[in-house]
């Protein structure tokens, strides 16, 4: 058995709007072990609507849709089910009496086209919506289970949570669940992670193992199929333990964990506090830490000093430094982080200098060469590395790579 998702709307179709809830769903209906075999897009158009349904429930065992649920013209979500299974559009008292209350509740009269939520295709059933007026449509076309959710991300995600998701795992149409766990890798190259892995990332390894490259990070999927939740854990956890070991400190963190989440983790745990100077990347590092509740415990500050002369008066790097190697060199990124944590009074700080693009410094020193410093209590140092990428990716993937200077020296101390 095999899903199809159909997401409808002209906003999407058009390119004025990425469709999210088909991403969205795909992973969740994988979680419980649902196989989705198509994602179709389609427009606002009623006769498309009808060939679109017509060939989804050909050939699925499961049709999940979203979008045009809404009162307006444009939306013919329910006149196209009704079509496609033959019959008329049914009022639904109870729906109706929902809608009214909703309205009532707002203080506000009930304008007479929302009337045309409270109908259903003779033989669906609603699925109510917690957060919006739409209520959503399940029913069986044939041997077809055809669901229908509103578009709205927000109001779709709490339908399939509340609502979908429960209905679907009782019927039993999912074979098993399927857990993912993420490794977060950053300081290797793509290829030679997978050199080290090849064993495990081949077609047919079970669990499955995938690679993904984004922005620097490298991640390492691991994807298990099982009748339950602990049986596909079971899987993994081996797995997991053979990487760890063969990547050691590459690997920084799990699922949704970021640099920034560790090198608070491990400021916490260690009690140091952190500032930042920052020329290239002007500001980034620091944020991406302040965007982690609790930073302030141990984020002391962080300039920002993207001339020569900011550098020499806001840091105290001696202009006859910048002048003996240029600002873009380690001795000047390690000068930069010693009076970032002079100026802060941290345990620890760290820099980031470099050519974002498109100016570079020479032949010599190409766009996207750059240097992290750190200074901490007895000692300095400094990295390069020389990135591809746009103005922005050379400016993002340095931020990383100063966090995760900050993390290993966290862990080596
Ligand atoms: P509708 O339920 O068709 O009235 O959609 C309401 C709104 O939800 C649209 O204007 C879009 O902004 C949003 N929306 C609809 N479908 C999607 C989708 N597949 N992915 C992301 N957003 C969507
Ligand atoms: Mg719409």
């Amino acid at each position: 058995m095999k899903a199809e998702i159909i997401s409808i709307g002209t906003e999407l179709t058009t390119g004025q709007n990425l469709d999210t809830n088909a991403q969205w769903l795909s992973l969740r209906l994988a979680e419980i072990g649902i196989p989705v075999g198509w994602h179709t897009t389609v427009a606002d158009d009623f006769a498309d609507n009808v060939a679109v349904f017509h060939t989804a429930i050909a050939r699925a065992g499961l049709v999940v849709a979203t979008g045009g649920l809404g009162p307006t013209q444009d939306d013919l979500t329910r006149d196209v089910l009704a079509k496609v299974a033959g019959v008329e559009l049914r009022f639904d008292e109870v729906s109706f009496n929902h809608l009214r209350s909703l309205f009532a509740r707002r203080q506000r009269p009930m304008p007479e086209r929302n009337r045309i939520q409270a109908y259903f295709p003779a033989g669906a059933e609603a699925i109510f919506n917690p957060l919006g007026t739409a209520p959503g449509i399940w029913m069986w076309i044939g041997k077809c289970l055809v669901v229908v959710l509103p578009g709205v991300p927000s109001e779709m995600v709490a339908m399939f949570e509340q609502e979908l998701k429960p209905r679907l795992v009782a019927l039993g149409i999912g074979g098993g669940v399927q857990v993912q766990r993420k490794l977060n890798t950053f300081g290797g190259g793509e290829s030679h992670i997978e050199e080290q892995l090849f064993d495990l990332t081949r077609r047919g390894h079970v669990p499955e193992v995938g690679i993904t490259a984004s922005e620097a990070t490298i991640a390492l999927r691991i994807i298990a199929r099982a009748a339950t939740a602990a049986e596909a854990q079971a899987q993994i956890a081996p797995v997991e333990a053979i990487i760890r070991q063969r990547l050691g400190d590459l690997v920084y963190g799990v699922d949704d964990e970021e640099l920034q989440h560790v090198v608070l983790r491990l400021l916490a745990d260690k009690r140091r506090s952190l500032a930042t100077a920052e020329s290239v990347t002007a500001g980034l590092v620091a944020h991406r830490l302040a965007t982690v509740p609790g930073a302030s415990e141990w984020l002391r500050g962080g300039i920002v000093a993207y001339t020569n002369e900011m550098k020499s008066r806001l840091l105290g790097v001696p202009a006859e430094l910048i002048e003996r190697h240029t600002a873009v060199s380690g001795p000047v990124a390690e000068a930069m982080a010693a009076g970032a944590r002079q100026c802060c009074g941290a345990d620890l700080a760290v820099s980031t200098t470099g050519y974002a693009g498109p100016a570079a410094g020479g032949p010599d020193q190409p766009v996207g060469l750059v240097y992290v410093g750190l200074a901490w209590d007895g000692g300095v140092g400094s990295w390069s590395f020389s990135w591809n990428g746009t103005r922005t990716e050379i400016q993002g993937r340095t931020a990383k790579m100063a966090l995760n200077r900050v993390r290993l020296h966290l862990l080596s101390t």
